[in-house]
């Protein structure tokens, strides 16, 4: 008896909210789409302080239903060392994360993709006809395989599982990412994000209120061995301190209460985003917001550039990676320019504690919308205040908010 083989138009990888959306668009332009994902369940551990804009909800034409939503919030006010706080307000949503990717997941089984979890694609042959190239022959650990794809979209997000096996792209830069689930947190309804590198070095913390006074209390560090140490010490001198912390609901109970989190690529978009048959998306091809280190909407948007690649090139009879030249273009269009922001980020973090907070005092009260005159204000009030920060490079470091913003997928 032959080897039975399993075959589809498009192989998604992950089902993360980058690999769900890519299946729901491969599947909805009638392209036969199977996901694999390696987890025996969707959407957990979490890794993920949960929350997204309400621009990106708008543009990617999101209908959440109501119990993938946790709380809406107002937007980010940003707390700097000496304790000014500055407001970025602009609507968001806090998820349940695992609820969402679940959610995205059964959108996608019902535009008809296949979704089999407990996969994990562990090797990659070319498959070619008259030396031509069609399609992929994909192997792992699963029942299902092999799996004969004419597309793979990778979405197996800090992973990058197909780069590594192609040996594609080195692997990326990483920032350490913990937070706990606390309870009884007092909220406005702002996500509150501190720029205190005593704790978080060239990183920041937060707390993500959550419905019913939960939150998340948490930071992102380039300090990945002292992440955990630095938490636990932020808490200790807070006002968390006296809080109650829990695991979150979505962890077995009767486990000792632990943080949750994971690693964000932070070394920018991967030279390589496309190959013969082959799109990464989302976390896999390094796509994260440089500031704040979000990547949900980016997952999400760069899903559905890669379906629709992958619909034109399965239609054309040709999945070559000049047919798929075309993601890159549409990419590189529409995401914000990476290495220019981070540039304003290193400038950011090579600021002291007391440098960081006189800038924070000469931010108006609201930071959204600045626009020139505002900036032009900012910065008189700086070099009036320290002239010497503008060897600094704090112009930069200035600027490097307003591509936080939600416009530029920065949360
Ligand atoms: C602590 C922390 C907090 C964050 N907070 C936010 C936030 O508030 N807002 C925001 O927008 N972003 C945030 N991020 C970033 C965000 O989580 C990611 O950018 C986003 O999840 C990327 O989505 P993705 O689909 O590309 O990858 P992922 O969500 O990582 O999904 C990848 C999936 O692929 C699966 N997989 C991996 N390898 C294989 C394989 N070989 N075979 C099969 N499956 C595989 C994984 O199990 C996983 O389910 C945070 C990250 C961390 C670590």
């Amino acid at each position: 008896m032959g080897e039975e083989v399993t075959r589809c138009d498009v192989l998604v990888i992950g089902a993360g909210p980058g690999g769900g959306a890519a299946a729901i668009h491969a599947a909805r332009r009638g392209l036969s789409t199977i996901v694999i994902e390696d987890h025996p369940e969707i959407g957990t551990p979490v890794h993920c302080g949960e929350c997204i804009s309400e621009l990106a909800v708008a543009n990617l034409e999101l209908d959440l239903p109501q119990d993938v939503i946790s709380l809406k919030v107002h937007g980010i006010r940003v707390l700097f060392p000496d304790g000014t706080a500055k407001k970025l307000t602009e609507p968001g949503f806090v998820l349940e994360k695992h609820l969402f990717e679940q959610w995205l997941a059964s959108e996608a089984e019902e535009a008809g993709a296949t979704v089999h979890l407990s996969h994990k694609l562990q090797a990659m042959e070319r498959m070619e006809e008259e030396g031509r190239f069609v399609g992929w022959r994909c192997i792992g650990k699963g029942e299902q395989f092999p799996i004969e794809a004419k597309v793979v979209i990778d979405a197996s997000g800090v992973a990058g599982v197909c780069s590594r096996l192609l040996k594609l792209n080195p692997r990326p830069e990483v920032i350490a990412g913990m937070q706990y689930e606390m309870h009884d947190v007092p909220t406005d309804g702002y996500l509150d994000f501190y720029i205190w590198p005593k704790y978080a070095k060239k990183g920041y913390l937060w707390m993500i209120p959550k419905c019913d006074g939960r939150a998340n209390v948490g930071l992102v560090t380039e300090d990945k061995k002292g992440a955990v140490r630095d938490l636990d010490q932020f808490i200790e001198d807070t006002e968390f301190k006296e809080l109650k912390m829990t695991n979150p609901p979505w962890r077995e109970d009767g486990k000792s209460v632990r943080g949750f989190g994971g690693t964000i690529p932070i070394s920018g978009p991967h030279e390589v985003t496309h190959a013969d048959g082959l799109m990464l998306i989302g976390d896999a091809a390094g796509f994260t917001s440089p500031l704040f280190e979000g990547g949900s909407h980016l997952a999400l948007k760069s899903a559905v550039y890669a379906a629709e690649t992958a619909e034109a090139a399965i239609a054309a009879g040709d999945v070559s990676a000049d047919r798929l030249a075309a993601y890159p273009v549409l990419w590189k269009a529409e995401f914000p320019p990476y290495h220019k922001i981070l540039r304003g980020k290193t400038a950011l973090y090579n600021l002291t504690d007391e440098d960081l907070s006189v800038m924070g005092r000469c931010f108006p009260e609201e930071m959204n919308e600045m626009g020139v005159s505002g900036k032009a204000k900012v910065i008189f009030r700086l070099m009036v205040r320290r002239p010497s920060l503008y060897f600094k490079r704090v112009v930069p470091a200035m600027l490097a908010f307003g591509y936080s913003r939600a416009k530029h997928y920065g949360w």
